[in-house]
């Protein structure tokens, strides 16, 4: 391609409304252009990426013996009424409606497109298992779209499906998505880490998430080097404090803590520690009102609960009004005795003894409780969020934690879908049963961004072998009566037809804007094509690292130093 010819509008100032690094790039460097908030137009370089990553995704899909198929992106309500989740979407739906009313969405993913497809053709057990997949757009209204296509309202995923006539076929197939997963993000010099996911809206029994690792990555993963164990913090376990000596419990005490409420303020009047403190939370769920508890120190992780109950959200109760109402005290005194609503405590606070809580009285603590016999009905859960220093649960080495971008996710759904939907086969006996199903997603535009988090320097993109737009820039500086005019454009045609993808920067411009715009862009091999360079019989190449060597060019065939050059483009 010839930078003349071609359109590529980069940027001098960084712009103003961009946070993250990937974000700044790929406008500068012209890749994608906002449309408006969490909708981007691509431009050709920015397009082609996209197809390079496009490209290694489907061929490690077919690898893995999933067909390719489209899926529509409008799809009727109705489907979605029938498994359930046009409300459980809500306002994450773009939703329109046609000329009679009748009422659709724009697909924010496709499981019951898909098992609409099937349920009327796939009847026999002799037809599974079957993957289908699909490259296509995705529309979700997320509230805060931002980082440009790294969250984005429209964008575009690879999503698979798989059908089933038992768990041991979905376990066989999971296990093929993960490796073709694994094949995906090495061959796109993604630095990733697998890790165990929550379902989320998708539902299921398991999933694991892709993360490609990145400081200013929006999830935070904690890992083992000891072991394999990894996971996504809102799910993470971690090793759970062993019973301390055995206390000798104390009588229970009502003290007084006016006008506290904090943890801290309550600890310092009391000449308590914080530890022995337990904090009570009040959640508003799907199935009523329950109470949450976790130690003074220690910060709830909502998930673990919404996991735990199979509900589909979990609200703090977050009004005085309503918490005066449930307990009969303030935010600042409430707590589990007495209250006649479900109780979940953290798992690490079991071995407590003699611990402090709200007295659901205003201005009133309890002193020396115990849980067997202040407390009825406890159920101890895996509640409150890990924490640096906290240990493998599987191992008890140190956990690590890292910041992350998810770039994908896969799912074992089991037959969420086909019970709901009503998508069944035969089996060997004749029996009608639900298929069991999985689904695997690629976020294709998002890796963009990911891959650009994970390589750039000062000066700008440093793409990967596999997605780099170009592979090779020939750049001609300087004007010698068109002799390396010459020299620049019998390179460009004659790697050009070789087979590479090469990019020719004979704009007139300045050697400085032409250096700058190569850095830019990300172009892993410059080639410098110059009046020095040819009276010493050679041209100059240069890494995006900064490495330079010399090929020579005198008294030899063009063929050969093009031979030369694309070893080195390899
Ligand atoms: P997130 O938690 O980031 O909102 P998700 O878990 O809801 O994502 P999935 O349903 O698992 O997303 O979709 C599969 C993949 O699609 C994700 O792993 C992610 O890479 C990508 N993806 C999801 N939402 C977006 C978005 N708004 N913009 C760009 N890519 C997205
Ligand atoms: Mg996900």
């Amino acid at each position: 391609m010839k930078l003349s010819n071609y359109y590529l509008p980069t940027l001098k100032e960084t712009p103003a409304d961009a946070e993250m690094e990937s974000h700044k790039l790929m406008l500068k460097a012209g890749l994608i252009r906002k449309v408006t908030a969490g909708v981007y137009s691509y431009l050709p370089m920015g397009f082609k990426v996209l197809k390079k990553i496009e490209r290694v995704v489907r061929e490690e899909m077919n690898r893995a013996g999933a067909l390719e198929i489209k899926l529509p992106i409008i799809q009727p309500a109705d489907l979605w009424e029938e498994s359930g989740r046009w409300a459980d979407f809500g306002p994450e739906m773009f939703k329109l409606a046609d000329r009679k009313e009748r009422k659709f969405a724009l697909g924010p993913t496709h499981e019951e497109i898909i098992t609409d497809l099937v349920r009327d053709e796939l009847h026999s057990y002799k037809d599974l298992p079957l993957v289908l997949y699909q490259i296509n757009d995705k529309y979700r209204d997320e509230i805060r779209p931002r980082h440009g296509v790294m969250r984005s309202r429209e964008f575009l995923m690879k999503d698979a499906y798989s059908f089933h006539d038992s768990q041991e076929s979905l376990d066989d197939t999971y296990e093929g998505m993960y490796q073709a997963y694994a094949n995906v993000f090495d061959r796109l010099g993604l630095d990733w880490v697998a890790v165990e996911a929550p379902t989320g809206l998708m539902g299921g029994s398991y999933s694991q998430e892709f993360m490609a690792l990145a400081d200013e990555g929006g999830e935070e993963i904690v890992t083992c080097d000891q072991c394999n164990y990894s996971s996504n913090t809102e799910i993470a376990k971690y090793q759970v404090a062993s019973d301390g000596k055995r206390e000798e419990l104390k009588d229970i005490k009502e003290v007084e803590t006016p006008g506290m409420e904090s943890v801290e303020e309550v600890a310092n009047h009391l000449e308590v520690p914080t530890q022995e403190i337990v904090k009570t939370f009040i959640y508003r769920t799907d199935d009523g009102l329950v109470a949450a508890l976790v130690g003074g120190d220690d910060s709830i992780e909502e998930m673990k609960l919404i996991n735990h109950l199979g509900a589909k959200k979990a609200e703090m109760v977050s009004s005085e009004e309503e918490i005066r109402q449930i307990t009969g005290a303030n935010f600042g005194s409430i707590g589990p005795v007495g209250l006649d609503i479900p109780v979940y405590a953290d798992l690490d606070i079991k071995s407590m003894a003699n611990f402090t809580v709200g007295a659901n009285k205003n201005g009133y603590h309890l002193k020396n409780v115990n849980w067997e016999r202040d407390l009825n009905d406890v159920q101890f859960i895996n509640l409150r969020q890990v924490e640096k220093g906290d240990h493998c649960p599987k191992c008890g080495a140190k956990l690590n934690f890292h910041r992350s971008i998810e770039v994908g996710q896969i799912f074992q759904l089991g037959t969420k879908y086909s019970d709901s939907l009503n998508g069944e086969y035969h089996d060997e006996e004749g029996n009608l049963k639900p298929y069991v199903m999985g689904c695997y997603g690629i976020g294709i535009s998002r890796i963009l961004p990911a891959v650009i988090q994970q390589n750039y320097d000062e000066n700008g993109i440093k793409w990967t072998d596999s997605v780099t737009p170009f592979s090779a820039e020939i750049i001609v500086i300087g004007s010698d009566e068109g002799k390396s005019d010459k020299l620049g454009i019998d390179l460009y045609q004659k790697l050009s037809e070789e087979g590479y993808d090469i990019l020719l920067d004979d704009r007139d411009e300045s050697p400085g804007v032409k250096f700058n715009d190569a850095d830019l862009i990300g172009i892993p091999l410059k080639v410098i094509v110059g009046p020095r360079g040819l009276k010493e019989g050679v041209v100059e190449v240069e890494t995006r690292e900064g490495k330079t060597d010399e090929l020579e060019i005198e008294g030899k065939e063009i063929k050969e130093t093009v031979g030369q050059l694309g070893e080195k483009i390899g």
